[in-house]
């Protein structure tokens, strides 16, 4: 049955749906424990979520020529689409949302892929196997894939609800934001993380007024280098964006004039829209009950296997044990969503392989793009190479003489390719190879 077939199916003219299942492929169907003549669909890969890591999962199956069902279930009415352009070319207008998907629509037909669009799974039981949607219909899956990702976290203040005050996760969240940008004035930008800072970059292209109010007293804290901070304030502030540090949202009201804002440290500011991007939540709350070890995300090994057998996580949602850095971590980027998505789908067919990449991220703002790979929590040593004060630039964190992390700003491909070789290998840089690190002029091949 092809996806929209089901579609049409489930949702039915009344919106119940056939009283039978005739019309699925069915197999061994029992009724287990649903009363009443609860629907239920046999299925063979179940992935919950329909965003990046699931999308990859099912075509990576497919390649791996995997027979039987694979249905993806999403709480989003829209098919898998890539989440990066909402706060870049999206609100810049130089992309648009038929341009974003992780695969043209022809491709779930062409590969089986059966989709359930606008439906939540509630619960989970990891031993029946069986997964339970919020339309009440259970699946009964042989092996199942958490691909949740995560839900913005919200500010708990007086008027967090109001008009206006926006959170960026989903493609409705960016086309309702740009909306209120085509009439706003004024800007709040809450939070200095990643997306706070495209979004503001975005906001200011667009000739709105933007300040950010930062919770820390620096831009990027978490990169550990007060040049790259640096960096990043003076060139927000000289394109326009106005930064306050130390302080944060206390209440938000509505006026004749906007919204008002009142700051913890008693000040006070009007804006016509305010963006919060504070941090993610993983997305777990139905596999309460579940059997499924969650703790900050689903915990998962190095082969994407939960506590549970046959049930998997990948992306966002996955708190996995990355085996290059011998510890357990959840990285909310693209890249990992692919190859954790990917990485499950060869497990789930009785492959063996491990997570054996360096996470990344990148990011675009304003007229220049960067890159982040690695974890440079436990690092001693700071290395700069390149200018940043040109926009090509390099930093590369150490610890014990070895390469941990590195931040790349418009730099050649093949930089981060070596970086990502020298975080793998683990090789110690003597301290004349760190000094060539730092020498723009010698070639990094001769560094390893
Ligand atoms: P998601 O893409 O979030 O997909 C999860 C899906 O599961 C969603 O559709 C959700 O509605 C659905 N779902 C949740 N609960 C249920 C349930 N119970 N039942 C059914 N469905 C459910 N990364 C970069 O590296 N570079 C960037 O520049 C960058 N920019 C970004 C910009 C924005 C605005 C955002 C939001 C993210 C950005 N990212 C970026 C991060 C990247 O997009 C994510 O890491 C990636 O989307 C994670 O994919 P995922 O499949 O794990 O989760």
């Amino acid at each position: 049955m092809s996806w929209f077939t089901l579609q049409a199916w489930r949702r039915g003219s009344d919106g119940t749906g056939p009283k039978t299942n005739e019309n699925t492929e069915a197999r061994d169907l029992r009724w287990g424990d649903s009363p009443g003549g609860l629907r239920m669909e046999k299925v063979d890969y179940l992935l919950v979520g329909g965003g990046l890591a699931a999308a990859k999962c099912a075509a990576e199956l497919r390649g791996r020529r995997a027979s039987g069902r694979i249905m993806i279930i999403s709480a989003e009415k829209r098919l898998p689409y890539n989440r990066p352009p909402l706060s870049k070319g999206l609100l810049l207008g130089y992309q648009n949302p038929d341009q974003i998907g992780v695969f043209k629509p022809d491709f779930y037909q062409d590969q089986k892929v059966e989709l359930v669009l606008g439906s939540r799974i509630t619960e989970v039981d990891g031993d029946k196997k069986i997964a339970v949607g919020d339309d009440g219909i259970q699946y009964h899956f042989d092996k199942m894939l958490v691909a949740t990702g995560a839900a913005p976290r919200h500010l708990s203040v007086p008027g967090a609800d109001l008009e206006n005050i926006f959170y960026l996760r989903s493609l409705d969240d960016s086309l309702a934001i740009n909306e209120s940008l085509g009439k706003a004035q004024r800007a709040l930008i809450v939070g200095a993380g990643f997306i706070g800072m495209e979004l503001a970059s975005a906001f200011v292209q667009k000739n709105v007024e933007t300040t950010m109010l930062v919770r820390d007293n620096k831009l990027f804290a978490k990169l550990g280098s007060p040049e790259l901070s640096v960096f990043f304030e003076d060139y927000f502030k000289n394109q326009g964006v106005a930064i306050v540090y130390g302080d944060s949202v206390d209440s938000f009201e509505m006026t004749g004039d906007g919204i008002n804002v009142v700051t913890k440290a008693g000040n006070s500011r009007q804006c016509d829209i305010a963006a919060v991007g504070i941090g993610v939540i993983p997305n777990t709350q139905f596999l309460e009950g579940s059997g499924v070890e969650v703790d900050n995300g689903v915990r998962v090994d190095e082969y994407m296997r939960s506590s549970i057998p046959d049930i998997y996580a990948a992306g966002d949602v996955a708190n996995f044990y990355d085996p290059i850095f011998g510890k357990r971590r959840r990285v909310e980027h693209w890249d990992n969503a692919i190859t954790q998505g990917e990485l499950a789908a060869a497990n789930m067919m009785g492959d063996s392989r491990t997570y054996n990449k360096v996470a990344y991220f990148f990011s675009d703002m304003f007229d220049f793009s960067w890159e982040w790979l690695g974890d440079n929590s436990d690092t001693d040593t700071v290395i700069n190479r390149g200018s940043l004060g040109s926009k090509s630039a390099s930093v590369f964190y150490l610890k014990e003489g070895r390469l941990r992390a590195a931040f790349l700003m418009m730099r050649d491909a093949k930089e981060r390719k070596w970086a990502e070789k020298a975080i793998i290998s683990g090789v110690e840089l003597t301290d004349a190879k760190q000094e060539e690190l730092a020498d723009e002029d010698r070639t990094l091949d001769s560094v390893l």
